[in-house]
């Protein structure tokens, strides 16, 4: 399906006439204008503990709620990719990052209310000093440090968090 299927006018002049210009942008008929759909930017991050155990969060909300996550979410507009994750750990596990160091970036397809958001996830590696405080909230249910050959891979719900777990621990052993 093409990303702008849901786009069905041009949102600068309301036409109708809004086709497919090629396989990532639509192109209005009426005023030349061509909208360009690129990926939404979003973030997430690995906490660990001193007993090599990883930070998992069961996901409070849909999509995929039940399904462990990592801690993280979309950045804001105006927002770096460092401060969107220091703000994601702060609003869901009420922790203050000491230092975040970047990792890796997988895309994703996000199902939000029967549209398929298209993300770049962004991954960090996340220094914690005090994880006495931690209380999950917000977008997490439950919160819980598992040890790395204890984690389901299938437990995981969203696609590139599974394949950025694998990666990470396959880095670890
Ligand atoms: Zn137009």
């Amino acid at each position: 399906m093409h990303p702008l299927d849901k786009f069905k006018y041009c949102p600068v002049c309301g036409a109708d006439n809004f086709t497919e210009n090629d396989d990532k942008s639509k192109k209005c008929h009426k005023c030349g204008f061509r909208y360009y759909l690129n990926a939404v930017s979003a973030v997430a991050g690995f906490i660990v503990d001193d007993n090599n155990r990883l930070l998992l969060c069961r996901r409070a909300k849909e999509p995929l709620k039940g399904t462990w996550d990592l801690p993280g979410g979309f950045v804001d507009i105006g927002e770096t990719a460092e401060d969107a994750i220091r703000r994601e750990v702060k609003e869901e596990l009420n922790l203050h990052t000491d230092s975040i160091r970047y990792l890796f970036s997988i895309p994703n397809e996000y199902l939000y209310s029967g549209f398929n958001v298209r993300t770049l996830d962004m991954f960090f590696m996340i220094k914690i000093s005090d994880l006495s405080i931690l209380t999950a909230k917000d977008d997490v249910a439950q919160a819980m440090f598992i040890p790395f050959d204890q984690i389901n891979i299938n437990s995981i719900g969203l696609k590139s968090i599974k394949i950025a777990v694998e990666k990470f621990l396959a880095s670890r052993v």
